[in-house]
Parts: structure tokens; C-alpha cells; sequence
């Protein structure tokens, strides 16, 4: 018997919407591949799926986000009640004697201004104020989170807005010390509004700014998180075990990219080459390891043992090879444009 070989269009034919699908995501994958990456100009490219997301990485910073974020609604209803650290008990490993050296280490004016930019549980705004450096001005999208920096610490300067709308807010205001914490990660256009933020510098303000160092292995020894990875990142590829292990274990790590949550991943060469081109100012990159008492001060001061030894561990096995879990950027106005 004779068997009819059927073209593949008349089997699948160019009306077939599973076909058509197939093409939108070679589309897709080209136009991702197309994108240029927010802090270096590099070109993005798809690396995996995580999580049903699918994660791109720029090819020369190694900065990476997904190719489909999130709109501002869906943002806008994940952070209603978010409430991120918001818990009386936090408040001793913030106001102590670290912190309080490292703001007198700016040299602030008497009575400065503090603004907290996605200020979460308010514990810094409430240590700026308690140590008497001046007035701190807090905003942050979570209402519940404002709630709780307004009631339960005193903050009377408490602003409850998305951080994208800073500008409504505070450009009549003066800032001295400008702290950004954990919070870029989670925006859309983390570049644009590292740039606004840095346009309510006076010439004498020092802005920090503060994410998770997409490089960082600090957190592999946290076993538990990393075999929650790896079993995302089989179950979402199809990799082997040890496919998704070199992945967790290379530049390909991603640190911090958690969506919805945590939408960027960036890399000190990537804050680097975004800050270079900015004019007017200068700046220091650096990382912080998870057992810094200024920038990792809720995770270096456990009591537990365990938790101890391990970040013991980590820090002699992971920072000092790909830096520690923060990356940190402190920001001030350059003399020669002070002058201009
Ligand atoms: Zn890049």
C-alpha cells in the first residue's frame, strides 16, 4: 500500500495557530536577543527559565532580568501588605554602634536630611533620627510597611508612593544622605530611577545605593536555597542535576532575580559601567558580605551557631572569589561640578 507523503503545510498548514505560535517565540527570542542591557549597552540573550520566566543576561556585564516584566498593576497589588522586615524585633540590630559610626562617617551637617527611598521596615529612618543626625524622610509603596514606620517607630516624615514618583515628593526638599536599599531590584526601570534619584543630589549629598551582587555565591551554602534553585532549574529546563549545579555555580548564578519580586540581577560591572556614564559625579563600587554589620545587619548578627559557621564558611569560600552578597555604590557630586 502506498503511503501518501503529506507536505508539512497542508498537515500544518500556515492558518495552523500552533504554528503560528512557533514563530511569535522565535520573534520573541530574537527580539530579546536584541535588547540592549540597561547598565552596559551589552547585548541580552536568553539563558534558562526560571520559575515559568524566561531569564536574560547580557553578554558583557553579565546583568540579567526577564524578557517579560511584570506591568505596574500587577506590581502595584504584589506590594499591597508586602511588608518587607517590618518587625519590632529587627529594630536592636539596626540602631547600634556600627550604624551609627558608619553615618558619622559621612561627615553630615548638624540636623541633616535623610531620605529612605523604598524604606521597607523604616529601621534605618528610625536609626538616622534616634542617633540625633537630623530628620529622616521615608517613602516606600507599601502602605502597611508606612503604617508600621508611622505607628510602631514614630517616623513622622513618612511618604506612602511608589518610588517612581520621588520627584512629586521631594524636589523641594534638600538631602543629605540619600540611602537606597534593596530596592532597584525590584523596579522596572532600575537605571532611570538610580538617575532621578542622583538628580536630588545638592553638590555636598552622599548618596548610597545598595542591591543584590548578581555575582554572588556568598548564599550557596544556604543549602536549602540552593537546592530550591536547582530543582527549579530542572524542573523548568530539563537540565540534569549537574547541568543546573554548574549553572548555580557560575555567572550564570543570577543572584537576587526572584520574580515578581526581585525582577534585576546586577552585577558590580554592570552598576560600574552604568554609573561611568553619568556625568557629574563620582563614585565607588564595592561588595559586602552577608556577615557586615552596616549592610547585611540582620543576617551578621544571628545567634544561631549554625547560621554562624555558615556564614563563616561562605565568607572564605565565596566572598573573597565573587564578592559578598550586597553591592554597594556610594554616590557624591563631583568637585568639578560643583564648580560648574
Ligand atoms: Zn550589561
Amino acid at each position: 500500500m502506498r503511503t501518501g507523503r503529506r507536505r508539512w503545510w497542508v498537515v500544518n498548514g500556515w492558518w495552523n495557530f500552533e504554528w503560528l505560535l512557533k514563530v511569535c517565540f522565535v520573534i520573541e527570542i530574537i527580539h530579546m536577543s536584541n535588547n540592549n542591557c540597561k547598565f552596559c549597552n551589552g547585548n541580552m540573550r536568553y539563558v534558562y527559565n526560571y520559575s515559568g520566566y524566561d531569564v536574560i543576561q547580557c553578554t558583557n556585564c553579565h546583568s540579567s532580568t526577564i524578557s517579560t516584566l511584570p506591568s505596574i498593576e500587577e506590581l502595584e497589588k504584589f506590594y499591597d501588605g508586602f511588608l518587607f522586615n517590618a518587625d519590632l524585633c529587627k529594630k536592636p540590630a539596626v540602631v547600634n554602634k556600627h550604624i551609627k559610626a558608619w553615618y558619622k562617617s559621612f561627615n553630615l551637617r548638624q540636623q541633616a536630611n535623610m531620605l529612605d527611598v523604598g524604606g521597607g521596615g523604616g529601621y534605618f529612618s528610625f536609626a538616622f533620627e534616634r542617633f540625633g543626625f537630623g530628620k529622616a524622610f521615608y517613602i516606600d509603596i507599601d502602605h502597611q510597611a508606612c503604617e508600621f514606620a508611622s505607628s510602631s517607630l514614630g517616623l513622622k516624615n513618612v511618604i506612602n508612593s511608589a518610588v517612581e514618583n520621588l520627584h512629586e515628593h521631594c524636589k523641594e526638599k534638600e538631602f543629605d544622605f540619600i540611602y537606597c536599599r534593596h530596592v532597584i531590584e525590584h523596579l522596572l526601570e532600575p537605571t532611570r530611577n538610580i538617575t532621578n534619584i542622583i538628580k536630588l543630589m545638592k553638590d555636598d549629598s552622599v548618596f548610597v545605593l545598595q542591591c543584590p551582587n548578581g555575582y554572588s555565591l556568598e548564599k550557596s551554602f544556604y543549602i536549602s536555597n540552593t537546592k530550591r534553585k536547582i530543582k527549579n532549574l530542572v524542573s523548568c529546563n530539563q537540565f540534569s542535576f549537574f547541568a543546573a549545579l554548574r549553572i548555580m555555580l557560575s555567572k550564570k548564578i543570577v543572584f537576587g532575580l526572584e520574580p515578581i519580586r526581585h525582577l534585576w540581577s546586577i552585577t558590580p560591572k554592570g552598576l560600574d559601567s552604568f554609573l561611568a556614564q553619568i556625568d557629574g559625579i563620582e563614585y565607588s563600587v564595592f561588595t559586602a558580605s552577608l556577615s557586615d554589620p552596616v549592610f547585611s545587619p540582620w543576617v551578621s548578627q544571628t545567634k544561631n551557631f549554625k547560621n554562624k559557621l555558615l556564614l563563616k564558611i561562605s565568607q572564605i569560600f565565596c566572598s573573597r572569589f565573587t564578592g559578598g552578597a550586597h553591592l554597594v555604590a556610594i554616590i557624591r557630586k563631583s568637585p568639578s561640578a560643583e564648580t560648574s
